[in-house]
């Protein structure tokens, strides 16, 4: 279907004709005699042309054609007049008509222009999508709610089967789909390929095969190939250079959406980097006046203790205490803001495991939980920075143990998955778990929910894994339980 007609003719037998040839062009019809039905299907429904008769009661075309585009503003109005005078023609033009025909109609004049009208509605539509899609961009949208409604706008604009986004992998990994919509799965080796040319040869290119044609534009960013858009076009032609042009119109928007979501991640990381070195600044000052609160109160609680002061011993004990957590947390803010090295040496997982274990043993024991250990007998020797991995996985287990009310269970297991070359250590606890909001910013640093939290613990965690080449994923249900997933590979494994 090509689009939507609205005849109205007083004449039956004129009415029969104008159906059958916008028919035969592929249009579908609507066609009656009364123009007050006219308006009520123009009230209903989405039209693409209307051809309207001049002479007919009791309203006539003109007056049918100004209420119709105080409906649809947009709509190609053809006025059909057997009294061809120029005056009714002009008249009819004036008024916001887009053409006007003389019946009998002679030879193609019909078909000839009806489809102009066609064509400029179709201009017309696509510029409002392009308005829409200019409106977006210049809104904060997500890139992927960017990238989808680019999608669909493409999708309807070239009348596709299907449309997706790929984009490359920052780290030049394979084309990934941010974006697709179709009314089957798409194809994707085919996408691919297809989009892999387009990005190579920079330029739009197209695919005939058994099903149609895939047609693909490549997403510009400063000179780069970043990504494509592509389509698949279920018909046997190649398509057309307006077609192709349209194409690279909306993957150049969508370009402009991944340069903006670039840039802003960029920006992002500067200020963090900026915040980072304030706070290391902060932290640094206060560590020395902390080592000598410390020391203070731990000496006020032995003086106390030989005066038999209990009461004030405790007191003495709470700002001892105090201190602690104090210190603790300046720690984790000058180890965060350390620009990030790794030192490896071989060593065997479990043992780190267990020694964050045994860090956190009064805790355990306070809260009565109950831990599970599994560790895989041939889990590899491993080349890690020991001290960097432990406190990764000593924030996990905090962050496991701070999640459970008494008498949970918090798992630790680690295992080697021979076949990926990889180590996984799992540490999973009973606690509240989270929603998937939450989920989504716990890796933010000073991102926390806890009252004392600093919310570096996650994002030393994954800097910690990222500097190891490995992964950290987070499962999590609410009321039930979190479990984090940590994956190390071994490629640097000697033998
Ligand atoms: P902090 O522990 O100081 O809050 P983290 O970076 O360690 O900072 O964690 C950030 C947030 O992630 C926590 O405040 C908490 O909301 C959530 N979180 C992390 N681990 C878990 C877990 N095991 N169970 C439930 N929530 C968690
Ligand atoms: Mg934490």
């Amino acid at each position: 279907m090509i689009g939507r007609a609205l005849v109205v003719d007083d004449d039956r037998h004129i009415l029969e004709v104008v159906t059958f040839r916008l028919q035969s062009l592929g249009l579908e019809v609507t066609a009656t005699g009364d123009p007050s039905k006219a308006l009520q299907a123009l009230r209903k429904e989405r039209f693409d042309l209307a051809l309207f008769d001049l002479r007919m009661t009791p309203m006539d075309g003109i007056e049918l054609m100004v209420e119709a585009l105080d409906i649809i503003p947009t709509l190609p109005v053809l006025i059909m007049t057997a009294h061809g005078t120029i005056e009714n023609a002009v008249q009819a033009m004036q008024r916001g008509a887009f053409d006007y025909i003389v019946k009998p109609f002679r030879g193609d004049e019909l078909t000839t222009r009806v489809q102009r009208a066609l064509a400029d509605r179709r201009l017309a539509r696509n510029l409002e999508r392009l308005q829409a899609i200019g409106r977006l961009l210049s809104s904060t949208g997500r890139l992927e709610t960017i990238l989808e409604a680019i999608v669909q706008t493409t999708l309807e604009a070239t009348e596709a089967e299907g449309c997706a986004i790929l984009l490359a992998g920052e780290k030049g990994e394979g084309l990934r789909a941010m974006a697709s919509h179709g009314a089957t799965p798409l194809p994707s080796e085919r996408l691919h390929a297809t989009a892999a040319q387009a990005m190579a040869k920079k330029e739009s290119v197209s695919q005939e095969h058994e099903a149609g044609v895939t047609l693909a534009a490549p997403l510009m960013v400063e000179q780069e190939a970043v990504g494509a858009l592509v389509v698949e076009l279920s018909r046997r032609y190649p398509p057309s250079q307006e077609e192709r042009e349209l194409l690279q119109v909306f993957a150049s928007h969508a370009a402009v959406a991944v340069r903006n979501a670039q840039e802003l991640s960029r920006l992002r990381s500067g200020a963090l980097a900026a915040l980072g070195r304030m706070t290391a600044q902060v932290a640094h000052d206060l560590k020395n006046p902390l080592g000598g609160l410390k020391l203070y109160s731990l000496t006020l609680e032995k003086r106390l203790k030989a005066r038999r002061d209990a009461k004030g011993q405790e007191l003495a004990q709470k700002i001892a205490m105090a201190v602690d957590h104090l210190s603790d947390t300046v720690t984790e803010i000058t180890t965060f803001a350390r620009p990030r090295e790794i030192h490896p040496s071989a060593m065997k997982v479990h043992l780190l495991l267990d020694e964050c274990l045994q860090l956190v043993a009064d805790r355990i024991e306070m809260k009565q939980i109950e831990v599970a250990r599994h560790y895989d007998e041939d889990v590899p020797v491993a080349l890690v920075d020991a001290r960097e991995l432990k406190r990764a996985f000593l924030n996990l287990i905090i962050n496991g143990i701070e999640a459970m009310e008494e008498g949970g269970s918090l798992g630790v297991t680690a295992r080697w998955e021979k076949e990926a070359g990889e180590i996984e250590i799992t540490i999973a606890d009973t606690g509240k778990g989270m929603g998937a909001a939450l989920r989504e910013r716990i890796f933010e640093p000073f991102f926390t929910t806890k009252e004392n939290g600093t919310g570096l613990g996650m994002a030393i965690a994954k800097s910690v894994i990222d500097l190891h080449g490995g992964r950290i994923e987070v499962e999590s249900q609410i009321g039930r339980g979190t479990s984090v997933r940590v994956r190390l590979p071994m490629k640097e494994r000697n033998g």
